[in-house]
C-alpha cells in the first residue's frame, strides 16, 4: 500500500490512524456483530458514539452550554439558505463580507430573503486579502452579520473576528474549523461541512446559540428549521451515521493530541515551511498578502501556465497529488489541513526546490 501526499481542498486527507481504526472496526464494531453502517441510528450502541462525538466536539472547541451542536446534511451550501431562512425574520437586513466564491454564493442566497448589505469586499484585488472592516458601515439593526472565516479557494483567513455587538455573528468555518481555537461565545452560528477538516462528506456541523432557535415561525419546511433538529437532537431523521462515526474518531484523536492549541501550533509550523520557501523562491510566488494568509489553503503561481502544468504533472508522478488550483483562479493550491503531516509539507518543499533548480 502506498499512500500519497494528498493536497486536495476537499474531500481531503484524513488522519491515517483514524482510517486504520475504522478499517479494523469496519466489519464488526465492538461486539455488536455488525458494522456501524448497518446499525440503527436509534440503537443504544450507535447513540452512544453519536452523542459522544458531539460531547467531544464541545470539549475540543470549548462550546458553552447555551449552544446546541447539530449534525445535519445538505453540506455547508444548505446553510447558505438555512441561515437567512431561520434568522432574517425581524428587519430582514443582513450584513455580509465578500471574500470570494463561498461568500458570494451565500450572499446570493441571502438576497432571496431580504436586503443584503455587503459591508466590505476584496473582489477588486481578486480576493488576495481580507478587506478592512469599517464598523460605521455595519447595519445596526441587521438580523445577522455573515463572514467566511477561511477562504478555501483564495487562501485568505480572518485572523481576528469583528465585534458586531448585539448583531449575531455567523461564520462559515468549513475549511478551518478545528485548525485553531476560536471563542465560540462571539458567534451566533458557526457551521462547517465536514469534508475539509472534520471527516468524510455527508455531515455538516452547526453550532447555534440557543436564542437563535425558533425565531422563524413553523410555516417553513420542517427539515429546514433549526428547531426541528434541536428538538430531534440531530435525529429527527436518519443522520449520516457513518460520517458521524468517523468525525467522532477525528475528534478523539485531536483531544489525544492536545486539543486546538496544539493543532494551531502544528499548523503554523507546517504553513511556515511552505510560505517561507514561496517568499524566497524565484520561480514560485504566494498570491496572498502576508497578513491574511491561510494556514489551511496555500495558493501559489509561477506566472507561466505551461510551467504550472508541468509542475503539477511532475508533482503528481512523485506522489504529491491534487495541487491544481481551483478552476476559477488557476495556478496551484496546496491544502494542508490538520491531517496533512508536517513531513508531507516538508517533502513537498524539497520537491519544489528540486523543480526550481531543474527549471532555472
Ligand atoms: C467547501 C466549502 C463549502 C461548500 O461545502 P459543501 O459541503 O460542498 O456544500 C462552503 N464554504 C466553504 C468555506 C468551503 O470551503
Amino acid at each position: 500500500m502506498a499512500r500519497v501526499y494528498n493536497f486536495s481542498a476537499g474531500p481531503a486527507v484524513l488522519p491515517e490512524e483514524v482510517l486504520k481504526k475504522a478499517a479494523s472496526e469496519l466489519v464488526e464494531y465492538g461486539t455488536s456483530g455488525m458494522s456501524v453502517m448497518e446499525m440503527s441510528h436509534r440503537s443504544a450502541e450507535y447513540m452512544d458514539l453519536f452523542y459522544k462525538a458531539q460531547d467531544d466536539l464541545r470539549k475540543l472547541m470549548n462550546i458553552p452550554n447555551n449552544y446546541k451542536i447539530l449534525f445535519l446534511q445538505g453540506g455547508a451550501s444548505l446553510q447558505f439558505s438555512m441561515v437567512p431562512l431561520n434568522l432574517a425574520v425581524k428587519t430582514k437586513k443582513m450584513d455580509y463580507v465578500n471574500t470570494g466564491v463561498w461568500s458570494k454564493k451565500a450572499i446570493a442566497e441571502g438576497k432571496k430573503f431580504g436586503t443584503v448589505n455587503v459591508v466590505a469586499t476584496s473582489e477588486d484585488t481578486t480576493f488576495n486579502k481580507i478587506p478592512k472592516l469599517d464598523p460605521a458601515r455595519f447595519t445596526k439593526d441587521a438580523d445577522y452579520f455573515y463572514l467566511v472565516s477561511n477562504n478555501t479557494i483564495y487562501g485568505t483567513r480572518f485572523v481576528d473576528f469583528p465585534d458586531t455587538g448585539s448583531v449575531p455573528l455567523i461564520a462559515d468555518m468549513s475549511s478551518d474549523i478545528l485548525s485553531r481555537p476560536v471563542d465560540v461565545s462571539k458567534f451566533g452560528i458557526i457551521f462547517a461541512g465536514a469534508q475539509k477538516n472534520i471527516g468524510p462528506a455527508g455531515i455538516t456541523v452547526v453550532i447555534i446559540r440557543e436564542d437563535l432557535i425558533g425565531l422563524v415561525d413553523d410555516s417553513i419546511p420542517t427539515m429546514l428549521n433549526y428547531k426541528t433538529h434541536v428538538e430531534g437532537e440531530s435525529m429527527f431523521n436518519t443522520p449520516p451515521t457513518y460520517s458521524a462515526y468517523i468525525a467522532g474518531l477525528v475528534f478523539q484523536k485531536l483531544i489525544n493530541d492536545g486539543g486546538l492549541n496544539a493543532m494551531q501550533e502544528y499548523n503554523q509550523k507546517k504553513a511556515k515551511i511552505l510560505y517561507d520557501y514561496l517568499d524566497e523562491s524565484k520561480l514560485f510566488q504566494a498570491t496572498v498578502e502576508q497578513e491574511y494568509r491561510s494556514l489551511m489553503n496555500v495558493p501559489f503561481v509561477t506566472g507561466d501556465e505551461d510551467m504550472n502544468a508541468r509542475f503539477i504533472k511532475e508533482a503528481t508522478t512523485s506522489g504529491f497529488v491534487n495541487l491544481k488550483g481551483h478552476r476559477s483562479v488557476g495556478g496551484m493550491r496546496a491544502s494542508i489541513y490538520n491531517a496533512m503531516p508536517l513531513e508531507g509539507v516538508a517533502k513537498l518543499v524539497e520537491f519544489m526546490k528540486g523543480f526550481e533548480k531543474n527549471n532555472a
